[in-house]
């Protein structure tokens, strides 16, 4: 993944080392020299990712950074400050004014790619979340995206010395619940849930190898996107760069502080919100693009994509389709009007539903008019189960108007099979609405059966 990043530093030789080192990893760079400039590119260019040197003339990086967060075009973009190793209090108030994390001079390489990639990635979910649901608002979707979870953060820390554990909970008490804890990572893996956001993981267990958690973690699908934070001593450096190459998402460098715990901390559980967020809103939007509203059943796009599998797949073997509509629907409407005709529809989907296996997809396929794809079925049992939900229907009266009506329902029925692989899935539905058609000519309530073309004989 690559990103488009602005390096931000009065002195030129600086902004030179960055661009060099980010776009040997094939980062795009673009610059600034002072506060105003970085103000007026970063609101036109909209980086990815903002690298803000504190020490500047005129307007220090910490008024620019909080100006960029107040700005609602800006507000989004992440931003590190640069700081100096020595001066711990400039990343405090960094930290205050906004920034979403921090380096110190010397900058160094593992440091830098962990921090802007993990905050690349942060940006992208963000804006596809944008993306996401507005997609679902033009839907019609007008339910409330769903709120940022504001609850005390689900932390599990994996240390085996209990004193460094109490300190690190201490600190992340700002933002999380109880703090859970295990010693080793086998421990760790016993403990991990579903509700875990976030897994603190000491690099140093004497026997205890944090390099396999990692693994495990991203093999297996419920914990493949839990947030993993190392803390490492600085002679592991090479053990480091290994964890994060295995899907770490980022380190703290001992003895920790606890401002940077914090900020890490905060960075990687919003990640983790904003991705659970953004896999809802995807549930949501298929729901919404491809289920009918009204019945809750699968809509024409859905039985279509579905079809077109189908057939490809089991080479059009086995494949019956039914197709019905209802009997005068019409009257219904104009009789009890069209909320009882909705209710109608509804108690159909659902008797439909109840009288095929959980194999078969039901859909509607247009106002009063439902499919039914039923894989590995031959002709006799096709027509079979289109004849008992034919009585299905008639048996029972259909109640609507909130239970003041009870109306008699019929539907005629057109059955086919697929013919083969060469079968085209608009061919076999045409074919189930031509003997639909046939069956209300006939005098509805009543199921005919469309043959599927022979297969073409081989070649001689
Ligand atoms: P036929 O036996 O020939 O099918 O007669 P019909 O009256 O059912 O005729 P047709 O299929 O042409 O009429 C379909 C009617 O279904 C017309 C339309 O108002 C109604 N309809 C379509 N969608 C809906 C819906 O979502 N709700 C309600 N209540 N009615 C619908
Ligand atoms: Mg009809
Ligand atoms: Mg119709």
């Amino acid at each position: 993944m690559s990103g488009r990043i602005l390096v931000v530093d009065d002195v030129e030789e600086n902004v030179k080392l960055l661009e060099a080192k980010l776009s040997s990893e094939y980062f795009e760079v673009i610059s600034a020299n002072d506060g105003r400039s970085t103000l007026q590119i970063a609101g036109t260019e909209l980086p990815d990712v903002i690298l803000l040197d504190v020490m500047m003339p005129r307007m220090d990086g910490l008024e620019v950074c909080r100006r960029l967060k107040a700005n609602a075009r800006t507000a989004d973009i992440p931003v590190v400050m640069v700081t100096e190793l020595s001066d711990v209090a400039d990343r405090v108030r960094g930290l205050e004014a906004g920034a979403d994390d921090f380096l110190t001079r010397p900058v160094n390489d593992i440091a830098l790619f962990a921090r802007v990639r993990s905050l690349v990635r942060l940006r992208r979910m963000m804006e596809e979340l944008r993306v996401r649901e507005e997609t679902c608002r033009r839907f019609g979707d007008r339910g409330k995206p769903a709120a940022e979870d504001a609850g005390p953060a689900r932390i599990l820390i994996v240390d085996a010395d209990d004193f460094t554990v109490g300190c690190m909970s201490a600190a992340l008490s700002p933002i999380a619940g109880p703090v859970r804890h295990a010693s080793s990572c086998l421990e760790a893996q016993s403990l991990l849930s579903s509700g875990t956001e976030l897994v603190i993981a000491s690099l140093s267990i004497p026997g205890s190898d944090a390099l396999r958690l990692i693994s495990q973690c991203r093999a297996n699908e419920a914990f493949r996107r839990l947030p993993i934070l190392l803390v490492a001593e600085e002679r592991d450096l090479p053990r480091l760069a290994k964890g994060l190459d295995l899907g770490a998402n980022d380190y703290l460098i001992r003895p920790v502080d606890r401002n940077e715990l914090l900020a890490r901390t905060t960075t990687q559980i919003r990640r983790k919100r904003l991705q659970d967020r953004l896999e809802e809103s995807y549930r949501r939007s298929l729901d919404l693009a491809l289920t009918d509203r009204l019945t809750g059943l699968y809509n024409r796009a859905y039985l279509d994509a579905h079809l077109d599998e189908l057939v490809a797949r089991t080479d059009g073997t086995g494949v019956a389709v039914l197709l019905f509509d209802i009997d005068h629907f019409k009257k219904v409407n104009d009789t009890y009007g069209h909320a009882a005709g909705d209710d109608v529809l509804k108690e159909l989907a659902a008797r439909t539903t109840g009288s095929v296996r959980s194999v078969d997809l039901v859909a509607r396929w247009g106002g009063e008019e439902f499919v039914v794809v039923m894989p590995q079925t031959d002709l006799g049992i096709a027509t079979a189960v289109a004849e008992r939900l034919r009585t299905a229907v008639a048996r029972e009266t259909f109640t609507a108007a909130g239970g003041s009506a009870q109306l008699p329902v019929t539907i005629s029925i057109g059955v086919t099979i697929a013919s083969g692989p060469h079968d085209d899935p608009r061919q076999i539905l045409q074919r189930a609405d031509v003997a639909l058609y046939a069956a209300k000519a006939r005098g509805r309530n009543c199921v005919i059966v469309g043959q599927p073309p022979s297969p073409p004989r081989a070649a001689a």
